[in-house]
């Protein structure tokens, strides 16, 4: 299916160009990574189970007035979406502590943070991306403060949207990532928005159904993002 060439490969996607300068192919791998590439694995049609449940997120928020980059899902593992050029600040919205924010903070996991917080990593794998300061953004001229005032509206947008969605399918939806790019003068949504991407835990059970399996070696990896799918897609 693919027939344009390589322009990226990324930890779980590859980037191609299509016949249109203006658009290019997200092809989703099943290859995994942790804790800056230091652990690595593969989920077994993680790849497509990603690509569909972005799809879905991204024509979830285009209706919701978010602009995304998503233009069509063109098979199982490519998604046709807009060129942008990337602001290399990775934006990561939490509405319950866990991860990096537990550990960093000394806060106990599972806390409801109300309302919700939106932090800045830069996105820098030699660096291993560091938290960093909106002065940082700036010192860095990684964004403008306009374009910066921007994007917190609208992480806290998708945050808004994605928070009842993921409620009535009975997950909550504790952080997430997010990327944006800017495509004609214009900032838009991102890359993808995955069990890759976001902490999900069922609402019952508060058991994880996302990365963490693989970074913490929980098991049933396959198991959980196959549920993801059939409560997202289903
Ligand atoms: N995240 C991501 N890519 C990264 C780092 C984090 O998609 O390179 C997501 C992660 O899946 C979680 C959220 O961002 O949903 C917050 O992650 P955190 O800062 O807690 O870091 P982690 O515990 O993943 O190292």
């Amino acid at each position: 299916m693919v027939t344009g060439t390589l322009i990226y490969e990324g930890k779980a996607k590859k980037l191609f160009t299509t016949g249109h300068p203006d658009e290019v192919l997200q092809y989703f791998k099943d290859d995994a990574t942790a804790f800056n590439a230091q652990k690595r694995g593969t989920i077994l049609d993680k790849g497509i189970i990603n690509n569909k449940v972005s799809e879905r997120l991204f024509r979830l928020l285009e209706e919701n007035g978010v602009p995304t980059h998503f233009v069509e899902r063109k098979s199982d593992r490519e998604m046709l979406t807009k060129k942008v050029t990337i602001v290399p600040v990775e934006v990561v919205v939490r509405n319950v502590i866990a991860g990096s924010l537990a550990k960093r903070l000394g806060l106990k996991e599972g806390e409801a943070i109300q309302p919700p917080i939106v932090e800045w990593y830069y996105k820098n794998d030699a660096l291993g991306d560091p938290l960093i300061a909106d002065e940082h953004v700036r010192l860095l001229k990684l964004a403008t403060p306009e374009q910066m005032a921007e994007i917190k509206g609208l992480a806290l947008k998708v945050n808004s949207v994605l928070q009842p969605f993921f409620a009535e399918r009975r997950m909550v939806l504790v952080d997430f990532k997010l990327e944006f790019g800017v495509h004609n003068g214009r900032l838009i949504l991102a890359d993808e928005i995955s069990p890759d991407t976001c902490r999900f835990w069922d609402q019952a059970t508060r058991e994880s159904m996302d990365k963490d399996r693989f970074r913490k070696d929980l098991g049933k990896i396959e198991e959980a993002y196959q549920e993801v799918l059939k409560r997202v897609c289903g």
